[in-house]
């Protein structure tokens, strides 16, 4: 592991303490800050306007960054899947992704290597939760596909590996230097959760122009509890006034993510009850079809013609409904399918490929 202190993680205010602590005029406090999160710049050999002598110091004692690059695969859609290791180790995924009708980039970023939440369908619940990231390493996941693919991120979804709300302080750290520092609006910006109620309405009150998507999945407690054990803790009760509650506060439109599995969720009863339960939220309802990522998961992605026709029952009820564009199924890289494929053995690789 590195002895030194990656700087991605440091808002202004830290680097103008810490270059007053090596002796530096403030000045270069904003200099380092522009280098680090707006021209993503990991080599302080590269930061041309630093003083030499300043660059030499920083790079006694810090590192910019402390990613390092495991594996990237590239999907014939153009959507790139970034393995990235820790300093100690371990292993989590980032997703770039590009939305050509729209022409906008936008990064799905890790929140934890693992999840403890462990849904049922999901691949990475299958890892069991190992740890939170900090705040840094959230961050460095967009920096470093930022500097890599000179893309230009406008979006960003906390919707990679690990349940957001569990890991509630270093992902709004995260956000408020995404914000601040890497200079992406606030509206263009998506945290997705299981539901972890208080954490919901502790979010609520900070009353940020961020998007909340709740992963719903299913209309009842029967039927979500089958698949998301996080439902017996916060059951559909308790979950749907904490979304009103949160529209109440933030003035915000919610996004409802639903995942279709076959004979599962996906009945015209499953759509009506769910048109009951949301009638009077103020939200948008997003369908996805289920990525197969192995058969041992059990779960089928429904016919074309199902998804149709429950997206058409769904909007039988009051809310706007799409039908979330697939991105990357090709190489694992869609909802779900995030399971640090480098973990797993070549076969298993190739059944997460292929079924996708
Ligand atoms: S879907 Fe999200 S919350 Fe559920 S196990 Fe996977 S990463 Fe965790």
């Amino acid at each position: 592991m590195s002895a030194k202190l990656p700087l991605i993680g440091y808002n202004l205010q830290a680097l103008e303490a810490l270059v007053k602590d090596l002796g530096e005029p403030k000045f270069r406090a904003q200099q380092l800050h522009s280098w680090i999160y707006v021209r993503t710049q990991r080599d302080f050999d590269q930061m041309t306007n630093l003083a030499k002598s300043l660059r030499v110091k920083l790079a006694e004692k810090y590192t910019v960054g402390q990613l390092s690059l495991v594996e990237k695969q590239v999907s014939q859609d153009g959507t790139i899947k970034y393995l990235f290791g820790l300093p100690d180790g371990q292993q989590i995924e980032s997703v770039l992704m590009y939305f050509e009708e729209r022409d906008v980039y936008a990064v799905c970023l890790s929140t934890q290597v693992g999840c403890a939440v462990n849904c049922d369908f999901c691949a990475t619940g299958k890892l069991g939760f190992k740890r939170n990231l900090t705040a840094g390493e959230i961050t460095e996941q967009l920096l470093y596909i930022r500097h890599d693919s000179g893309a230009t991120v406008r979006n960003i979804v906390f919707m990679g590996q690990g349940e957001p709300l569990l890991n509630y302080d270093n992902t709004m750290e995260a956000l408020h230097l995404i914000n601040r520092s890497a200079e992406i609006g606030m509206r263009h910006m998506t945290i997705s959760t299981s539901g972890i109620v208080p954490m919901i309405n502790k979010l609520a009150d900070e009353k940020l122009q961020l998007t909340l998507a709740i992963s719903l999945h299913a209309p009842d407690n029967e039927t979500r509890q089958k698949f998301m054990p996080i439902n017996k803790k916060y059951p559909i009760e308790t979950l749907i006034p904490a979304l009103h509650r949160y529209v109440d506060k933030t003035g915000r439109r919610i996004t409802i993510e639903y995942i279709l599995l076959a004979g599962v969720n996906d009945t015209q009863g499953h759509a009506q009850k769910l048109n009951a339960l949301l009638k009077t939220l103020h939200c948008n309802i997003n369908l996805i079809p289920y990525n197969p990522i192995g058969e041992e998961y059990g779960y089928q992605r429904p016919s074309r013609e199902q998804v149709l026709a429950f997206r058409d029952w769904v909007m039988e009820g009051s809310h706007k409904v799409t039908v979330r564009i697939e991105r990357g199924t090709d190489i694992a890289a869609a909802c779900g399918q995030l399971q640090n494929l480098a973990n797993i053995t070549a076969q298993e690789k190739e059944v997460a490929v292929v079924a996708s």
